[in-house]
């Protein structure tokens, strides 16, 4: 699996970053480190899972530690072989000690570009946020779009926030011409799923529940999306039991173009080599498959097309 290509478009830089970074910064035990970032057991939800982001994004308010762990994760994905990724990260989360907008992107930018592998960023509006802080992310994504950020997303807790409140900021960032994915069908079921599409999503993250709906999975057919798919996160977030329930395996066979990416690197303690290898074990995909998957990722990752034959020689030489 080290020597397959790969490409991860559903990384997120807080939930990535590695605990001997939260060790020496915060300076408290590797083993306290591991327990206050990784779930350890099943949670019971989605929510329990996003309170494992409060250390994270406690240390990541200064531009130096942004640069580092922008750097670091980027060294992860490079061991990973990973050719592209697209990380992405709520810029609105790194305010609290009064670093501005543009100090964020540009500090993360610049942790990545110290490592040699072709990334770019999305970012991410919350739900639960305000409309204006929001509208923020929309208004950076397109005064960074095509200098390094190339997207954006809406993450956070889907159950409480259904997809169609956020409808007029995603009317908007069409309008601007900023490309999209959105978090949806993971706590939510598959209506979110239909109602991500119907607002213009290309791409959905997670979306592994349209298995449930023959309606949500037409449409996916229907307007070629592609699924973001991070199987270890479904697990810890309780949708499925075991690996084997993951219905990966079924899209995939289905003719859906799913992808693999780790979500929460830190957060689910699995590199993007481990989840290959657990899928290949579980599923017997074949290398085949697992190159099919990278190069859905490659026609649905948000670069011009130029980019994207790039990519695909790198893949295939
Ligand atoms: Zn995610």
């Amino acid at each position: 699996m080290k020597n397959l290509k790969k490409l991860e478009l559903h990384v997120h830089l807080d939930g990535s970053i590695r605990p001997t970074t939260i060790s020496e910064l915060l300076n408290i035990s590797l083993e306290k480190a591991n327990k206050l970032a990784m779930v350890s057991q099943k949670t019971n939800s989605l929510k329990e899972y996003l309170d494992k982001f409060d250390i994270p994004l406690k240390i990541m308010q200064t531009k130096d530690n942004l640069t580092r762990v922008a750097t670091e994760l980027a060294e992860d994905l490079q061991k990973d072989n990973v050719i592209y990724a697209e990380i992405r990260f709520a810029p609105n989360k790194h305010l609290e000690q009064g670093l501005t907008l543009d100090e964020v992107i540009i500090s993360i930018l610049k942790g990545l570009r110290k490592v040699p592998i072709k990334t770019n960023l999305i970012l991410c509006m919350m739900r639960g946020d305000s409309f204006a802080k929001n509208l923020d992310v929309i208004k950076y994504a397109k005064k960074y779009l095509g200098q390094g950020v190339v997207g954006i997303d809406l993450a956070g807790n889907e159950a409480a926030y259904p997809v169609n409140d956020y409808k007029d900021l995603f009317l908007l960032a069409k309008k601007e011409g900023i490309p999209f994915t959105i978090h949806a069908g993971e706590a939510d079921g598959t209506l979110s799923i239909i109602n991500a599409i119907n607002l213009g999503a290309k791409r959905i993250g997670h979306g592994v529940r349209a298995i449930e709906n023959k309606e949500a999975s037409n449409l996916i057919k229907e307007k070629d999306i592609t699924l973001e798919v991070c199987p270890k996160s479904n697990l810890d977030t309780n949708i499925y039991n075991k690996l084997e329930e993951h219905p990966i395996k079924k899209l995939f066979d289905d003719k859906i173009k799913v992808t693999i990416n780790t979500d929460n690197r830190t957060v689910s303690n699995i590199t993007l080599n481990e989840t290959y290898k657990e899928l290949k074990t579980t599923f017997n995909f074949t290398d085949e498959d697992l190159i099919t998957m990278n190069k859905y990722a490659i026609e649905c990752a948000f670069l011009s097309e130029l980019e994207k034959q790039e990519v695909l020689d790198l893949l295939i030489k």
